[in-house]
């Protein structure tokens, strides 16, 4: 039976990126980390790695650089130098500019598929050992760890087994672990689409009475298209022809990036708020999705799940014990508490607000955005919260 001290279950962004954080101090400690997923690299389905992309904050991408994958992962990634939130149907809008926060860039877009691509590159055999494609059907406690059950056939005794399963697998439950969701009643329909104008590194977020909108600008002048509706409204967009829907797309968003002018694949998201009651536990963390899994408008959800990674990594690299140990992983849940609060809470009100078309909450946002653009200190603010500074200044994390 082999035993190792680290076994990451679920090789998305969040465990590849968690074993990456890992992997200087693991040379160093001589740990042996296993990370295991069903999915191989190059499948063509990967559920992480789909028709997505994801906006990376500002602080993720100092993350990266500290990790020595941004000079890879960059000549992929398209800088968002504004971000343009405004509402429909009201003349209220607000624009918060790199410039003004004194940052090269609010943050980038990068499609999943590249990022996944370059944090698999990044990693070394010799300390990360893949089990792929393979899949942890049950986990059994042991004295001092966990048994892991693939279906292979074969076993593995870890002393530290991270879930970072996206809570896809079934095996948070399998453990007695509570989570609690909160649907949103919407749905995201995600496309990437492309206009007669040129993006010029601008997001643009737009709130309307059925849902919020996000076009998000990637490379070669598409853009990532997350458009959030009710389920059944979600369900007729998905299924109208390419120009119809571009029709439909345009009236809702306007002429802010010209015509647009093609829309390629599109894909269904239903949303909920995710929790789980239990983040650690002896010999267990659960991150990523499995730990909380947000509404994606405000693209916080990855962010946040880097950010808790960068601090279990510090705290399992700076304990004198050995990965299992609990009061390690407590102290990482209690240095991760306010930034998921704070994140969870903002990502939540945000949507909330602006998903609403009550005349009282209409107008509270409409004064909102007003106010956002009137009061620099609110302003700056929501872009420290949106840009993943929230709860660190940059010297912290770079
Ligand atoms: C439409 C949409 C847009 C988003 N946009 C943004 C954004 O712009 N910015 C942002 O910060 N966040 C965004 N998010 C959130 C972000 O996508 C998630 O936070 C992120 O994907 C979570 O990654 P994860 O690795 O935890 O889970 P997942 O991506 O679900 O990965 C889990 C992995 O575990 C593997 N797995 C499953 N079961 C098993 C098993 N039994 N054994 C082994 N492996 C297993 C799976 O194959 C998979 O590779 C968005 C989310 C959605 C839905």
């Amino acid at each position: 039976m082999s035993r190792v001290q680290i076994a990451i279950i679920g090789g998305g962004l969040v465990g590849a990126s968690l074993a990456l954080a890992l992997q200087a101090g693991a040379r160093e400690r001589q740990w042996k980390i296993v990370l295991i997923e069903p999915y191989a690299p190059g499948d063509s389905y990967q559920p992480s790695y789909d028709a997505r992309a994801s906006a990376l904050s500002y602080g993720s991408q100092l993350i990266y650089q500290q990790l020595g994958v941004w000079s890879s992962i960059a000549p992929r990634a398209e800088a968002i130098h504004d971000i343009h939130i405004s509402d429909r149907g009201r003349f209220a809008a607000t624009r918060i500019s790199a410039t003004a926060e004194q940052v090269p860039a609010l943050g980038y877009v990068v499609e999943n598929a590249w990022l996944g691509h370059c944090l698999w590159a990044a990693l070394d055999s010799d300390i990360v050992e893949w089990r792929c494609p393979a899949r942890v059907e049950k986990m059994r406690t042991l004295d001092k760890g966990y048994r892991l059950y693939l279906d292979d056939d074969s076993s593995l005794d870890c002393d530290l087994a991270i879930l970072a399963d996206g809570g896809r697998s079934g095996l948070r439950e399998q453990l007695g672990i509570y989570a609690q969701h909160t649907p949103y009643g919407q749905t995201a329909l995600i496309s990437n689409i492309s206009s007669s104008l040129p993006h010029q590194g601008v997001a643009f977020e737009r709130f309307t009475e059925a849902g919020p909108m996000a076009l998000l600008p990637l490379p070669e002048n598409r853009s990532v298209l997350i458009w959030t509706r009710e389920p059944n409204e979600a369900q007729r967009l998905y299924n109208l022809a390419d120009h119809e829907f571009l029709q439909e797309l345009q009236a809702c968003f306007g002429y802010r990036l010209g015509a647009l002018q093609q829309v390629g694949s599109r894909h269904l998201y239903p949303l909920s708020l995710v929790q789980s009651r239990e983040q650690v536990r002896a010999h267990l963390v659960v991150l990523g999705n499995a730990a909380h899994s947000l509404h994606p408008v405000a693209g916080q959800g990855y962010n946040l799940s880097l950010r808790d990674s960068m601090a279990l990594a510090d705290c399992l690299l700076a304990s004198p014990h050995t990965p299992g140990d609990l009061s390690t992983l407590q102290r990482y849940q209690h240095m991760q508490q306010f930034d998921q609060d704070l994140t969870i809470g903002f990502s939540d009100r945000v949507t909330r607000l602006f998903s609403n078309g009550k005349p009282l909450l209409a107008g509270g946002r409409h004064l909102g955005l007003l106010g956002l653009d009137l009061v620099p200190a609110a302003k700056h603010w929501f872009a420290r919260q949106a840009m993943g500074l929230g709860v660190q200044n940059t010297q912290d994390i770079g």
